[in-house]
């Protein structure tokens, strides 16, 4: 089984639509949206993935006597690895991105829901996005065609040993799937960025910064302080095509 996030009409989180950042930005995915996080980044935009009533943690939406928090029971809903698959398949994309919250929470079901998808369609491109904060385990790193991982820096508001876990980052960086997709909301993050960079040996080839945002306007305002930094170190710009087409919404 796994467990997923649910659209706004109570349905599991699968859908069909453009990836909007990183490497295959543009490209017509099939999503799978995964529920729960071990991260609790404070601009975080899918925290009714993890951000539970009474938890308490700070999000910058917060509003007085109304925390951006969510009902774990209303959010989370547990389908078969099968059905999964089924549904994903169905959409009839040329590639399958596993996201979250953080997917790699559920390796297992992962790994399985890996495996299915492949023995339904060998040749399917298969991606998943994490945080870093986990190694995927080798049978299902050998299923993926690419691993979009996303370190979390000091701004995300996260315990610097829970965002950034040595061991993870460095067995994500050795596989050679696997690209970096950095957030970055100033164009001082370039700096933690570049270190993280060098203390993994990842090449700037495969490293994309983006504009931190929850709006096509806040993405464009971002998107202007930080680009001339993101090319004067040499890594890839990201912009985040959901926001400006669909706005801040669920299964797009
Ligand atoms: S790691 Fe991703 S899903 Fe988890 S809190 Fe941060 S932005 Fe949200």
């Amino acid at each position: 089984m796994l467990r997923l996030a649910r659209l706004e009409n109570g349905e599991a989180e699968i859908f069909r639509s453009f990836q909007g950042e990183g490497p295959m930005a543009g490209r017509v995915r099939a999503f799978i949206r995964l529920s729960g996080c071990n991260l609790h980044c404070r601009w975080c935009d899918t925290a009714y993935t993890w951000n539970w009533y009474g938890a308490g943690f700070a999000h910058e939406r917060d509003a007085p006597g109304a925390p951006h928090a969510f009902d774990l029971a209303s959010e989370m809903v547990a389908i078969s690895t099968a059905q999964a698959a089924k549904q994903l398949l169905a959409l009839g994309a040329p590639g399958l991105v596993i996201t979250g919250g953080e997917p790699l929470l559920q390796a297992a079901g992962v790994l399985a829901l890996a495996e299915e998808i492949r023995a339904r369609d060998a040749g399917l491109q298969l991606e998943l996005e994490t945080n870093g904060t986990k190694a995927p385990q080798a049978a299902l790193a050998a299923l993926l065609d690419l691993i979009v991982v996303s370190p979390k820096l000091s701004h995300s508001g996260n315990l610097r040993e829970a965002a950034l876990v040595p061991q993870a980052l460095q067995a994500l960086a050795d596989l050679p799937q696997a690209v970096f997709k950095f957030v970055a909301a100033a164009p001082s993050d370039l700096g933690e960025i570049a270190a993280l960079v060098q203390m993994f040996g990842i090449a700037p080839a495969r490293v994309w910064v983006m504009p931190k945002g929850q709006s096509s306007s806040d993405v464009h305002a971002c998107g202007a302080a930080i680009h001339a930094s993101v090319l004067a170190a040499g890594f890839s710009y990201s912009d985040r095509l959901h926001l400006h087409l669909f706005g801040a919404a669920r299964g797009v």
